[in-house]
């Protein structure tokens, strides 16, 4: 029997708890599982509360249709008829640019447009940021031949495309709400693969855009589930055998030996517990990980440290949503060196973003604080964090009534930050991890912070532990 230990039940390790599950459902005495979980509930980060018809989401609101393990797995799990697409017929996003929110233009895949026609109308860019995107598609040689071998920051790369202005106005805001980074320091490689790809085989990004979406057909952008992402996490745990799961057990250490690996946990009364494991799925978040292996092997903690950035998430649910006046679209983003205007990093239109997320008549704001500002607010009571959140929304959406539901989340170091040089660590770390053996590291902090990629990995790693027993 091999023993196997799961290290975080956040979606990563439940989602490799219900892959072992599923796969010796017929032949349940070849394993023994133990998911340790330091708190008293599963899911992590990812959590909805349902409250007076509201679907609000303390974590993630959805995923990207493009990448389809989210989907799979929803469907295998029964869920196909939850599944809800974005509206994406609305979809249009907000600049707060002197105070003011200023329309992205249309057709925007992250900070390049398809439809260069779609600038003109565009009050978010000077007239010298048209040119530079009109500029861009002429300079398609040069920007090919220009392209570096070796990775660079996300700052380098927009801005040798694009300029300045686009760099401030939508590529730092889009990046840092997703990887809670700094431009000048994220690695393109790593956060906008697809992108570089362009740039190799196409030189421009908006020539390369254009001649992607006149041959795809259009999927919607964002996929969630018609009661909130928990009900996702509520349908992989109840797959997943009781007695394979520990709460409130925090896992303190871990060794290697000839036998395999060691564990030690505690849940808080009694001495801590040893036990061993053929095999362990590392899922917590990358700084805790890191902690752990640091006594096996220093240097593969190291290629995992990284800075993380934490987030505040408030969300106000309004009975009535003529009350809450709205410009149509999915939300708005701060640039993070807008002067200090708004402490704010985005808030999202919840019930303009997906269907069924309100009452009938009812609005959902959901405003997100990251960086130097969240770190500040995880200090403040729920209240407290209201109030600003209050505050700085009223300021830029004008006077908001008194909401019916609020709901705080403080997510501490929840979004780690792929650094310049990123893609060859995570090479080394593999390395490192395969030469320790029976060791695979799960979660945001490797080779992916979305959702899907998550689920594929978990996965991967699971069916990895059965090719062993199941022949
Ligand atoms: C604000 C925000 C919004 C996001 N929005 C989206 C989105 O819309 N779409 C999307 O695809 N992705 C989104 N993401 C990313 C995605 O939500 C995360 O990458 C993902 O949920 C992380 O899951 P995880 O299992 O790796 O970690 P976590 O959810 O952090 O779970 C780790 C678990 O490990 C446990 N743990 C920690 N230490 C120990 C220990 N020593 N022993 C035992 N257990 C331990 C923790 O209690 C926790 O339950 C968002 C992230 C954030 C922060």
């Amino acid at each position: 029997m091999r023993r196997i230990a799961i290290i975080g039940g956040g979606v990563a390790g439940i989602t490799a708890a219900y892959e072992l599950a599923r796969l010796t459902q017929n032949d349940r005495n070849s394993i023994a599982v133990t998911l340790y979980e330091a708190s008293s509930r599963l899911g992590g980060i990812v959590e909805t509360v349902r409250e007076g018809g509201f679907v609000i989401e303390g974590g993630p609101d959805g995923w990207v249709s493009e990448k389809p393990w989210a989907r799979e797995l929803a469907v295998e799990l029964g869920m196909a008829g939850e599944l809800i697409h974005s509206n994406d017929e609305g979809r249009k996003t907000y600049v707060l640019v002197d105070g003011s929110l200023k329309a992205m233009p249309d057709g925007m895949r992250m900070m390049v447009p398809a439809d260069l026609a779609a600038l003109d109308s565009s009050e978010l860019f000077s007239a010298e940021a048209k040119q530079a995107y009109r500029d861009e598609v002429a300079r398609a040689e040069e920007l090919k031949a220009a392209a570096p071998t070796r990775d660079e920051s996300v700052a380098e790369f927009v801005k040798r495309h694009f300029g300045d202005e686009v760099l401030t106005k939508i590529g730092a805001p889009l990046l840092s709400g997703v990887f809670g980074g700094d431009v000048n320091r994220l690695s393109v490689r790593a956060v906008m693969a697809p992108f570089v790809a362009m740039e190799r085989e196409h030189g421009s990004l908006v020539a390369a855009l254009q001649a992607k979406e006149s041959s795809q057909k259009r999927t919607p952008i964002f996929t969630t589930l018609h009661n909130g992402l928990g009900s996702l996490v509520d349908n992989i745990v109840a797959a997943v055998p009781r007695a394979w799961v520990q709460f409130g057990t925090r896992v303190t250490r871990m060794e290697r030996d000839r036998d395999g690996w060691w564990v030690s946990a505690s849940s808080g009364h009694g001495p801590e517990e040893r036990e061993r494991f053929d095999a362990v799925l590392l899922a917590t978040p990358v700084h805790i990980a890191a902690q752990l292996l640091a006594p096996v092997d220093a240097r593969a903690a190291e290629l995992m440290q990284m800075e993380a950035s934490s987030a505040v998430i408030a969300a106000f649910g309004f009975d009535h949503a003529a009350h809450v006046a709205l410009p149509p679209g999915f939300g708005f983003l701060v640039p993070p060196d807008s002067n200090a205007s708004s402490l704010l990093m985005a808030c999202t239109f919840m019930d303009q973003k997906f269907p069924g997320r309100v009452p009938a008549g009812g609005r959902l704001l959901r405003a997100f604080f990251g960086g130097r500002a969240a770190e500040r607010m995880m200090r403040c009571g729920n209240d407290e964090v209201a109030a600003v959140a209050r505050m700085e929304l009223a300021h830029i959406l004008g006077p908001l009534p008194e909401p019916r539901v609020t709901v705080v989340r403080r997510l501490p170091l929840s979004l780690p930050q792929y650094g310049v040089g990123h893609l060859e660590r995570m090479a080394e770390l593999d390395a490192r991890v395969g030469a320790l053996g029976d060791l695979w590291l799960l979660g945001n902090g490797y080779r992916g912070v979305g959702l899907p990629d998550l689920i594929r990995d978990a996965r991967a790693a699971a069916q990895q532990q059965t090719a062993h027993t199941i022949q």
